[in-house]
Parts: C-alpha cells; sequence; structure tokens
C-alpha cells in the first residue's frame, strides 16, 4: 500500500487519540496538545483534511508527522505503523547534519530561557506592544523574561539582566531552536543599548510563528511588523524570519503554497523580497511582494503613522 493509501485508510482522530482525550469541537476535534504544556485545549484535529494544529505552539500537520513527533519514529517507521510501504528510493532520507557543540549550546540555551519565560500578558512586553499599536491578543510564540544581555558559553559569565520581550523561532519540525530578545527598558520603551534585539541558538531556516501554516501565509522581516500584518489581515497567518537577511531562507511545510512577502521599504528590505521571491517560486510557490506606502519605512510605522523624513 502506499503512503498516501496508507493515509487515506485511517482517521487521524483514531490515531491522535491513543495519546490526545479529544473532544467534539464543530466540526473538528480538540483536547490538549501533546506537543506543549497546556491547561486549556488548543490542540485541534481535523479528520477531513487529515490535519491537526495547536494554536499554542503553532505545530501542524498530518498523521505521520503526528507519529513521528509523539512516538518519536523515523518516516519509514511512521509510514509502516499505518500499514503502508515507500517506494525503494524513499527509504533512505538523508539525515541533517547535527550542530557543532557550540550551536548546539547555543540552542539549548535558547530552549532553557523560552521555557523558563512567562506569558507576556500583564508585562512590560504587553506594555511595549500596545505602544506600538498592537492590539488584540498576543500569540503565545510571544513570552516574556529578565534575561542577560550577554552569554559567554565558554566562561558561564553573564551580562546584567534586562526585561525583554522573548520571540520563539520554530525549526520546520516545529521546536523552538532559537529566540529573538527585544530588550525593553523599565518603562517598556525599547533599551536604549546598541542592538537590543539579539538572537540566540539557531535562527536561520525558522521562523516565529504568529499562526498555523496555512496554503497561503505573511512572511516578512520583524516581530512588530508582523503582529501589525497579523492584525490587518485576520484571516492569513503570518510568520516573521526575525532579520532581513533571513527572509529567503524559512523552510516552509509543504501545505504552504503561496508565500505573501512583507517587505521594509528600504534598500535591504527591497533586495531580502526579491531574494526571498527567487527562493519561494523555485520551490513551485506563488510569491507577491506587499510593501507599506512609501511615505512610511515599514508597516508598523504606517499603523502609527510615523513617516520617513522627506
Ligand atoms: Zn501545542
Amino acid at each position: 500500500m502506499s503512503v498516501s493509501d496508507a493515509k487515506a485508510a485511517i482517521r487521524l482522530s483514531d490515531i491522535v487519540r491513543d495519546h490526545v482525550v479529544l473532544r467534539r469541537a464543530g466540526r473538528e476535534l480538540r483536547g490538549l496538545c501533546p506537543f506543549h504544556e497546556e491547561k486549556t485545549p488548543s490542540f485541534h484535529v481535523n479528520d477531513e483534511k487529515g490535519l491537526y494544529y495547536c494554536f499554542g505552539c503553532n505545530t501542524s500537520g498530518d498523521v505521520i508527522k503526528f507519529l513521528r513527533r509523539v512516538e518519536g519514529l523515523t518516516f519509514p517507521e511512521a509510514v509502516a505503523r499505518l500499514g503502508g510501504e515507500l517506494p525503494p528510493r524513499e527509504r533512505k532520507p538523508p539525515g541533517p547534519r547535527p550542530p557543532d557543540p557550540e550551536k548546539q549550546a547555543s540552542i539549548d540555551l535558547a530552549r532553557r530561557i523560552w521555557h523558563e519565560a512567562r506569558p507576556i500578558a500583564g508585562t512590560l512586553g504587553e506594555r511595549y506592544l500596545r505602544g506600538r499599536g498592537i492590539l488584540g491578543s498576543i500569540p503565545l510564540s510571544l513570552r516574556f523574561a529578565w534575561t542577560p544581555l550577554w552569554h559567554n558559553l565558554k566562561t558561564g559569565r553573564t551580562g546584567p539582566r534586562m526585561p525583554g520581550i522573548i520571540c520563539a523561532c520554530q525549526n520546520p519540525d516545529d521546536r523552538v531552536t532559537g529566540i529573538q530578545r527585544i530588550f525593553l527598558d523599565r518603562t517598556g520603551a525599547k533599551a536604549a543599548i546598541p542592538r537590543p534585539k539579539r538572537n540566540i541558538g539557531q535562527i536561520r531556516a525558522g521562523a516565529l510563528r504568529l499562526g498555523p501554516a496555512a496554503q497561503s501565509i505573511i512572511l516578512c522581516e520583524g516581530p512588530e511588523d508582523g503582529l501589525t500584518l497579523a492584525m490587518r489581515y485576520p484571516d492569513v497567518p503570518v510568520w516573521v524570519a526575525l532579520g532581513t537577511g533571513g527572509l529567503p531562507y524559512v523552510v516552509l511545510p509543504d501545505i504552504v503554497r503561496e508565500v505573501i512577502l512583507g517587505g521594509d521599504n528600504n534598500a535591504p528590505g527591497r533586495i531580502a523580497v526579491r531574494r526571498a521571491r527567487e527562493t519561494y517560486s523555485a520551490q513551485n510557490r506563488r510569491t507577491k511582494p506587499h510593501f507599506p506606502p512609501e511615505v512610511f519605512e515599514d508597516f508598523n510605522d504606517e499603523l502609527r503613522d510615523v513617516r520617513m523624513a522627506a
């Protein structure tokens, strides 16, 4: 039996039920997410589409991905579990190279900070975002913590702690591999330090997800722009590359067929959008550039009516 026949022969919720207590919620089923800790259910299963997704940790996928993650199976093992069989050339997918020890240490640090960070509601982080005109609920992929300004992973020495927003950078397997911190002062304004945005761990290839993967997504550079676009286009999930340079390198799930590229109105922004269009078109995805009107440098400036000097 082929992989697609094997998938078609089972109902996703029958497999998920081995691990999650599901209750009906309209046309879908809902339960506590097995991939992150939560008290209110945000894990949805859609049997018609054969897909699950979690609004808490923004993981999504099909039955094979579910089995791989929840039971730690390899792709061929998950297929075999469903009674399917791989065509011979698919049996040995090349494994990704493990990161070097130094990179791994910084990924571990990013994960530790992420897990210890608290929800953003009621914190200086929320105050900062409200000050940037962001309304409504803030996605759970943004948290808040006081963290050292810098870490020396060789000596274990750390810099002074400062408050900041912690943005989760998730890799294609939905795991948090890196964080971007937006450092703040005690009034909730962006900290007056060199480089108030600092990354730890693996950022390239991953993204800050402000919504689940979907056929059409908006991809942009920074968290503030992403949150602005998410307000403006509530039906289209927004992902954030966490840096201009990263815009062309986000590894997207197969489900994403169209990428709307939200760019900054400056030279690096235009170059990044052009490169990103090349990359994602080469992956047979539709791409669309989207820029704010010329008097604004970015979408958040447009939201706040902050114009560029003429
Ligand atoms: Zn989850």
